[in-house]
């Protein structure tokens, strides 16, 4: 199944090595997109992601090699643009290192902004685009330790709000998911932090973190990110832009 009848689309999703990312680039793969990767890993690891993504798709995969507290190298044209590589630091406002706010706000926030930047023009001329920012309940309301996190998912829904205003007319789209707890390597470290400073283990670290915020009291599946990334991609979705989507077990009804 193609997301649109005509076409073949080419999508890059940032940060797709590992978590969400690589799932919402496994759901793109299976509706026949053009996938390519980025984010770190083993050679061999990419090998086999890519070759993973031809199979689901039938078209050749591919990896953008750009490390994004870098400057960028020049994008590649594509149809879709999945902003997800994010990093996540935990310190109290006033032990924050100065380097890890800079590098929180450079891949979760800068990032977003130069992969828009340079994929904006070919989607303005060929007509058509999707612009998918992974930001977070992050980017809605705060928690304590994350002064640089939650700051820039703040940011990145604010740009997401920006740039759907200036394509408006131009059959791109641009929007912001907004997960609550998913379990990725991201969140397993803080599970797992959690667990050591409580001298508790790591399932009922698990449990806690799940009952302190999130209602629905289970992960999120990166699966089901990756079937909202497909729905923003289709049709149904094709008036629907600058919006925040919440995805989260009710926690931020609270
Ligand atoms: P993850 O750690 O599993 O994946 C992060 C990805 O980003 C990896 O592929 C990694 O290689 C890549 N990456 C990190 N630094 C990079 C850099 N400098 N250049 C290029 N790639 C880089 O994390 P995840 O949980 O899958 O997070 C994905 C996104 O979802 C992030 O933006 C995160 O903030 C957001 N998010 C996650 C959760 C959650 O509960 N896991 C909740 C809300 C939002």
């Amino acid at each position: 199944m193609h997301i649109t009848s005509q076409e073949i689309r080419t999508a890059l999703i940032t940060g797709s090595t590992s978590g969400i990312g690589l799932g919402i680039a496994r759901t793109l793969a299976d509706t026949g997109c053009r996938i390519i990767l980025n984010g770190f890993g083993e050679a061999q690891q990419r090998q086999d992601l890519l070759a993973e993504m031809e199979r689901r798709s039938g078209q050749a995969a591919q990896f953008w090699e750009a490390d994004l507290s870098q400057a960028l190298p020049a994008l590649p044209e594509v149809d879709i643009l999945v902003n997800n590589a994010g990093i996540q630091h935990t310190a109290p406002v006033e032990e924050f290192s100065p380097e890890m706010w800079e590098k929180v706000l450079k891949i979760n926030l800068s990032a977003a902004f130069y992969t828009i930047h340079g994929c904006l023009p070919g989607m303005r001329a060929r007509g058509w685009g999707r612009i998918i920012n992974l930001a977070s309940v992050h980017g809605l309301v705060a928690s304590v330790h994350k002064a640089a996190y939650v700051a820039a998912k703040h940011g990145l829904l604010g740009l997401t709000k920006v740039v759907a205003l200036e394509t408006a007319r131009s059959g791109i789209t641009c929007n912001a998911i907004c997960p609550g707890w998913v379990l990725t390597p991201l969140v397993q470290q803080q599970i797992e932090a959690r667990a050591v400073a409580q001298a508790i283990p790591v399932e009922q670290a698990q449990q806690e973190l799940l009952q302190e915020k999130q209602p629905s009291g289970r992960f999120t599946q990166v699966e089901e990110l990756g079937a909202l990334v497909v729905f923003l991609c289709g049709p149904g979705a094709a008036n629907l832009s600058g919006t925040s989507l919440p995805v989260d077990g009710a926690w931020t009804a609270q």
